[in-house]
């Protein structure tokens, strides 16, 4: 691959829908590419995706190649790797952006081999040393950064949400749609998916929602979710987990928040049972406001929460589900 400054975004989209860390990686791109120029490329694979090839133009992309086409409507690796290898080798890049999500983590090593290019994944910043490319990480449980420079002209990294504000959208931008479409038919496909699961469907996004209840060990139980499931309910917003519960089986890893799981930055976090750990708070610790709800005066989350709630959660959520619906029906939204 050429020395360039160029910076390619990998979008990503869930039910049809461009996800909120892609916003994010086109203000990070946009931020790389100010230290000497380039151009900001973005690839886009799916199926029915003209509107949102638009949409990241309006947001800041210079090019977006587009691949269409019903095969791509779900995620699968036989067909998206020669798909993004295509645009990635159409439209070399110093740095190839992915967001930090299941899709994003299966997705970047194997890119990044397609191509002979560096590896990084759960990057929390990157940024030009001088002239060389830099990625930050967690490292130590969430209790250290180490930063990472990479020998290769292009590399890959994915990133975690939440850390940068979503690119802000100009109807009156302009740029240029690019094909991008691959012969599947001579494709050899190695894996095939039989059936497709969605948990919460219904619910708000972890990743996107502006309020997040999380529960630990403290619950003791899988119907102590269920509590929080009405508690979050109640405030539009969704629920997270510590490692552990997801760990016994209370609930689905998909809901683990922390330095292995997901990375969220709501205005609200309630950690409900959760010690703090440093694992746990690689995830969440720049939510706007922790609010901590543990039976431990000295627990180590009350050194992160903002306010603190030392009391059985037992009593505490029915409590404040009650007054939220009392205060709702005396302001007459009952
Ligand atoms: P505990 O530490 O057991 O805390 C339970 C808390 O509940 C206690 O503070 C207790 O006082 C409180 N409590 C008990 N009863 C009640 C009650 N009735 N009402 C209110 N409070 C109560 N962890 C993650 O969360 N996410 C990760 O991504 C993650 N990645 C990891 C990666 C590695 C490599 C390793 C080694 C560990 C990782 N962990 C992760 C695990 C992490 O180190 C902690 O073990 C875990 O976060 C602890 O979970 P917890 O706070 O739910 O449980």
């Amino acid at each position: 691959m050429t020395a360039t400054r160029d910076v390619l975004v990998v979008a990503e989209r869930v039910r049809g829908r461009l996800i909120a860390p892609v916003f994010e990686l086109l203000t990070l791109g946009r931020a790389l590419l100010a230290h000497n120029g380039g151009r900001l490329h973005v690839a886009l694979a799916g199926d029915g995706v003209q509107q949102d090839a638009r949409e990241l133009i309006a947001r800041g992309a210079d090019r977006v190649y587009v691949a269409d086409d019903p095969a791509l409507a779900e995620y699968q690796p036989d067909l998206w790797l020669p798909v993004l290898e295509k645009i990635a080798r159409l439209a070399p890049s110093a740095a190839i952006l992915v967001p930090h999500t299941h899709v994003g983590t299966d997705l970047a090593p194997r890119l990044a081999f397609r191509l002979g290019a560096a590896v990084a994944t759960g990057c929390v910043d990157m940024a030009y040393d001088e002239n060389r490319l830099r990625a930050t990480r967690t490292c130590y449980g969430g209790n250290a950064h180490e930063a990472v420079v990479f020998k290769t002209d292009s590399m890959v990294a994915t990133v975690r949400a939440g850390l940068f504000e979503p690119a802000v959208s100009d109807p009156n931008r302009t740029g240029e749609l690019i094909s991008a479409a691959v012969d599947f038919a001579a494709l050899t496909r190695t894996t095939t998916v039989t059936s497709r699961e969605r948990s919460q469907s219904d619910a708000v996004r972890l990743e996107d929602a502006k309020v997040v209840i999380a529960g630990g060990r403290g619950l003791a139980c899988a119907e102590g979710f269920e509590l929080l499931q009405q508690l979050a309910r109640e405030l539009n917003g969704a629920v997270g987990a510590s490692r552990v519960p997801c760990d016994i089986g209370w609930c689905p890893h998909s809901m683990q928040i922390g330095l292995t799981g997901k990375t969220v930055a709501p205005a609200l976090y309630v950690a409900v049972g959760i010690s703090g750990a440093g694992h746990h708070m690689a995830g969440c610790a720049r939510a706007r406001t922790i609010v901590a709800i543990n039976t431990d005066p000295d627990a180590a989350i009350y050194q992160d929460a903002h306010l603190g709630i030392v009391a059985d959660y037992r009593l505490v959520i029915p409590a404040l589900i009650e007054s939220i619906r009392r205060l709702r029906a005396a302001a007459g939204r009952g």
